[in-house]
């Protein structure tokens, strides 16, 4: 242990997701497990900037692994992006001896981390969004909730348009990307799935639901990503009825995908995560997230995430490679092309047994 740590903070950030809590228990549970005692953050980054801190003991933690939501609420804070806010919120680690945190959200609440490490507040990351959008782990702690949740919403709108031969446009969640589309559009058995990852035949859509609907069929389903716009979305649903004369409707889920219980596999994901994140952070990491690769837990530098994240939507600045090594960057594309295969493969298996 490079530095002795008596006291570590955990806050949840940014948009929620099921599973937090999960996380907020493993990080608690693993840190007084190692005689460091914990104390909750409310409200992101603003409960530091604010002195928004309570101390969490097991008994705190023992029964929210079930539960949606997050025990330590989430905000979004701007004044934390600014030099002024960094150095109140450093102020309150100082006060109540926070020697480090961990920081569960997504990419903003990474650079956050980030900013407080490179300040002398080591922090870890853990991932707690919906929308899996962060390129450097495969999964992220609500995903899996959410896709489920769809699916559910998804499975009683098949049945209500079976019962009156209609067709539902259903917009989800995932802000600029289209995992939980393609995943729940393929479990859903949508005849038509658009994403921002690869353009959509809407010529195509239609010609299949004329030819399925000549055919008998009843009911169609179609999952649009939120990040293709309501225009686009609620567009849809009048250019499916002038083209198929099928009546349509539109249904937007929108938050409800955020609540609810959280999925074994986001559960356990969380208490991974937050167990691994405890042990690095007391045995001197700082400024890595952690993330699932190939189903395997691991730390990656929040610098590397980051970069790969600009890489992955083609957002790259001057010089933003500068900082990585041939073999880094050539990680990045390997991972950068995993993501864009999985995308055309996912499309390819929804359109292939679409009907
Ligand atoms: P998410 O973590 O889900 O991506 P946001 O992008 O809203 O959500 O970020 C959550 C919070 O992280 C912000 O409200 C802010 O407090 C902090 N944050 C975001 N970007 C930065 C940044 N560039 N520098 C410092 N803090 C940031």
């Amino acid at each position: 242990m490079e530095k002795k740590f008596r006291k570590i903070g955990v806050l949840t950030s940014g948009g929620d997701a099921p599973g937090m809590n999960a996380a907020i228990k493993a990080v608690t549970c693993a840190a007084i497990d190692k005689g460091v005692s914990v104390v909750g953050i409310l409200g992101g980054y603003s409960g530091l900037i604010n002195d928004k801190i309570r101390p969490l003991n097991k008994i705190d933690v023992a029964d929210i692994a079930s539960k949606g939501g997050t025990m330590l609420y989430s905000d979004r804070c701007d004044e934390f992006k600014y030099e002024a806010g960094m150095q109140k919120a450093i102020a309150t680690c100082k006060k109540h001896n926070i020697d480090g945190i961990v920081a569960i959200g997504g990419d903003g609440t990474f650079r956050g981390a980030t900013d407080l490490s490179i300040r002398g507040i080591p922090c870890i990351g853990v991932s707690g969004t919906i929308d899996n959008d962060i390129t450097a782990t495969d999964i992220t702690v609500g995903y899996d909730t959410a896709m489920n949740t769809v699916l559910a919403i998804g499975d009683r709108l098949r049945d209500t348009s079976e019962s009156h031969a209609r067709c539902m446009v259903i917009e989800v969640m995932g802000r600029h990307a289209g995992y939980i589309a393609i995943e729940t559009g393929l479990a859903l058995n949508a005849i038509g799935v658009a994403i921002n990852e690869i353009p959509f035949d809407k010529a195509n859509l239609f010609k299949k639901m004329n030819e399925a609907r000549a055919n008998g069929q009843r009911s169609f389903i179609v999952v649009v990503a939120e990040g293709l716009g309501a225009e686009f979305s609620e567009g849809l649903v009048k250019e499916i009825e002038d083209n198929t004369g099928i009546e349509a409707r539109f249904v937007r889920p929108a938050h409800i995908v955020r609540g609810g219980i959280p999925t074994l596999a986001d559960r356990n994901f969380a208490s991974k995560s937050g167990y691994k994140a405890v042990q690095l952070l007391l045995d001197g990491v700082s400024d890595v997230v952690i993330c699932s690769r190939h189903d395997e837990i691991v730390p990656m530098e929040i610098k590397f995430a980051l970069i790969l994240d600009r890489m992955y939507k083609g957002k790259l600045k001057d010089g933003d490679l500068d900082k990585f090594t041939p073999e880094q960057i050539k990680e990045m594309e390997a991972i950068c092309a995993e993501r864009r295969k999985y995308f055309t493969d996912m499309y390819e298996v929804v359109n292939g047994v679409s009907c």
